[in-house]
């Protein structure tokens, strides 16, 4: 199994960045989460499909990134 498959980034409702959306790093795959997932960063957010525009405009989590490549895998 490769790493990407353990994780996957999605821009969600979050309000510490200025554009409203945060693309935050859940853990496992897309498919298989709820509605609402706690991310690497250890904070839990509602899941909603977003729009081209909001994978564009939203900003990665720091906290996340960092997270993962700290090789941190669960
Ligand atoms: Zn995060």
């Amino acid at each position: 199994m490769t790493l990407a498959a353990r994780h996957f980034w999605l821009p969600v409702a979050d309000d510490s960045h200025g554009y409203g959306l945060t693309r935050h790093a859940f853990r496992g795959r897309r498919a298989d989460a709820g509605s609402a997932e706690p991310a690497h960063c250890g904070e839990v957010f509602a899941l909603a499909t977003p729009s081209e525009m909001d994978w564009i405009c939203a900003p990665t989590c720091q906290t996340c990134n960092d997270t993962l490549k700290s090789g941190y895998a669960d």
